[in-house]
């Protein structure tokens, strides 16, 4: 329901429905739950992919020693979680918009 005073509701920036305590350029409840699960399934993609690229360089380019070989796993492991976290950033932004 629309109150008087003007601009109390604003509608959702992708479905367009009247959500209290909204701003303008916002999503409802419901279109960020979608928008948010979106955004991990492709930042899993891509951190994924990004991370088996970085694997098969690393492992590549080290020398075959056991702390090498423990160091490498760890940057891997660092590579994911940075690529991850950037790539939801990214992604949550764009399918925003
Ligand atoms: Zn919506």
């Amino acid at each position: 329901m629309r109150l008087p005073s003007g601009f109390a509701e604003v509608p959702c920036a992708r479905c367009g429905s009247f959500t209290p305590g909204l701003a303008f350029g916002e999503l409802c409840r419901d279109c960020l739950k979608v928008t948010t699960a979106r955004a991990n399934r492709v930042a899993r993609l891509i951190s994924l992919a990004v991370t088996a690229l970085a694997a098969a360089y690393v492992s590549l380019r080290i020398p075959p020693t056991p702390t090498a070989r423990m160091w490498a796993a760890i940057c891997v492991v660092v590579v994911y979680l940075i690529v991850r976290r950037v790539a939801k950033k990214v992604a949550l932004e764009h399918l925003r918009g």
